[in-house]
């Protein structure tokens, strides 16, 4: 299909837009020619004349059109965006007849964006942006408000000089056919877990050392992968109890290991995690149902997840969040009520809804797998109508390209539960130091829109063979502190 920008700059927006819509097809971005007579064509079209300008948008495709036209004087920059997109959204509409809920908004943090309308226009204000100029649902709108406003608790929390540490644990007992992650499930991917660990925790001794050095408080640790339970108690133990040898965890306020699969939840794991300290943890079904499971290559069973949970409760553990996603193949609107309604018997702490998100990388996707669409959209309605119903808050959303729908990521908890860490990173409330492989440093300056980033390796191979220059790129975080105090 091609897509034709006429005389504007606008191309990140309007061809997000337009990939939303077509989601499949392969676009063919061209500027300043004329349309083919033949082609399936999207055309957006500027021409000014004088202080004049005219906005056309035209869709030609499969033998049908759809057209929208407006003349104005609106001057260049983010409003003659806005009003270029707008057109398009509308004609795109007319011509497909589907209303994305999120409207015109494509950006991964629409809470982010409400919290700052919320400053700007005030709450009312906020709201009406979004469902007057951005054309989402009021339902959304809502939702972003209500995540907005819980995050302003968590953000409280936080402060100047303050940041959280992330350890990447970048390996799974098997992969899941739906997991673009890199995480590393094979035999000789995990004939690396003994060196990963010892050097892991040479990164994080020389992390702490500059953290100290640099007068930075941590409010947070989050031990992420992959599933870091594929290490056993022994290499846990010896993450966890780094942490605590070598940072300062006096002002820590949360300390959560992602224990992930249920098939790794094994007794003395959680003996690790709770004798290192660790208050929070992840319990993850996704679905409740076996044949669902089976379909995604999960390897676990719904009766596994209830005795992980249980075996967690057993242990002591009160703050637990559950994942699941909705749009599964093989799941159903009906099948994933069921699935909500068992993770509510648990009462859980938190209980994160997840939209499937179909990247590239994915066995489902490389294996060109027939994936039959469930009705996520439903799925997604009815979980935010239960979990409200249940007492749960919505406080951490984000969105991720390739999702089902374009739709939502949100963490919901009930009250005085939710991941610090989640908010923390996900708003760019403050720093985030970073170790292991795969793993992204991001410097905050406080009270600056402004992140600078340090990439590790992507891979344990990688990491262990060029140790020596992870521990190089630590001189960055002084760099970065030290510029900010000069500016
Ligand atoms: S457990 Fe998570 S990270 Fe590991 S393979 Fe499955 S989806 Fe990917």
């Amino acid at each position: 299909m091609l897509f034709l920008r006429i005389n504007h700059d606008f191309a990140y927006e309007t061809e997000k837009l337009v990939r939303e819509f077509f989601p499949d097809e392969k676009l063919n971005i061209v500027t300043n020619e004329p349309a083919s007579e033949t082609a399936d064509t999207i055309e957006s079209l500027i021409l000014r004349e004088g202080c004049w300008q005219k906005y056309t948008v035209r869709i030609a495709c499969g033998g049908r059109q759809a057209a929208r036209e407006s003349v104005g004087d609106v001057a260049d920059g983010d409003d003659a965006e806005l009003f270029v997109c707008t057109l398009l959204y509308e004609a795109l509409c007319a011509f497909t007849g589907y209303t994305p809920p999120w409207g015109l908004l494509t950006g991964v943090r629409p809470a982010k964006l409400m919290g700052m309308q919320r400053k700007a226009l005030g709450d009312a204000g906020a709201k009406r942006f979004f469902i007057d100029s951005m054309r989402v649902s009021p339902q959304k709108t809502d939702l972003a408000f209500a995540v907005s406003e819980n995050q302003d608790r968590i953000a409280a929390l936080s402060g100047d000089n303050c940041f959280s540490l992330y350890v990447a644990i970048p390996f799974c007992p098997t992969r899941c056919s739906y997991c673009s992650f890199v995480s590393h499930s094979n035999d000789s991917a995990k004939k690396l877990i003994p060196d990963y660990v010892v050097l892991l925790c040479e990164e994080m001794k020389a992390t702490a050392a500059v953290a100290a050095q640099l007068g930075l408080h941590l409010k947070s640790v989050y031990i992420g992968g992959g599933t870091p339970t594929t290490l056993n108690a022994q290499q846990l133990s010896k993450v966890i109890g780094t942490i605590n040898e070598y940072f300062d965890l006096t002002e820590c306020l949360e300390f959560t290991v992602e224990a992930g699969r249920p098939d790794t939840v094994a007794p003395e794991i959680l003996a690790a995690i709770k004798n290192g300290g660790a208050g929070r943890i992840s319990i993850n079904p996704q679905t409740f149902n076996d044949a669902v499971l089976e379909t995604i290559g999960r390897k676990h069973t719904a009766a596994q997840t209830l005795a992980a949970y249980q075996a967690a409760v057993d242990a002591g553990f009160t703050d637990i969040n559950m994942d699941l996603i909705a749009g599964l193949p093989g799941d159903t609107a009906e099948g994933f009520a069921r699935t909500l309604a068992q993770t509510l018997a648990l009462q859980p702490a938190e209980i994160t809804v997840h939209t499937l998100a179909l990247k590239s990388a994915a066995t489902m996707v490389t294996e060109k797998r027939e994936i039959v669409a469930a009705d996520t959209c439903a799925m997604l309605d009815h979980a935010a109508e239960r979990l409200t119903a249940s007492g749960y808050q919505p406080y951490y959303m984000y969105r991720q390209s390739r999702c089902i729908g374009n739709l939502e990521n949100v963490g919901w908890a009930k009250p005085g539960f939710g991941s610090l860490y989640n908010v923390f990173m996900m708003e760019e409330l403050h720093t985030v130091l970073a170790c292991g492989a795969g793993a992204v440093t991001k410097l905050k300056e406080d009270g600056v829109n402004h992140i600078e980033r340090i990439f590790n390796f992507k891979y344990p191979y990688e990491y262990i063979s060029r140790f020596t220059e992870v521990l190089e790129r630590k001189d960055k975080i002084f760099e970065f502190y030290e510029n900010k105090q000069g500016s």
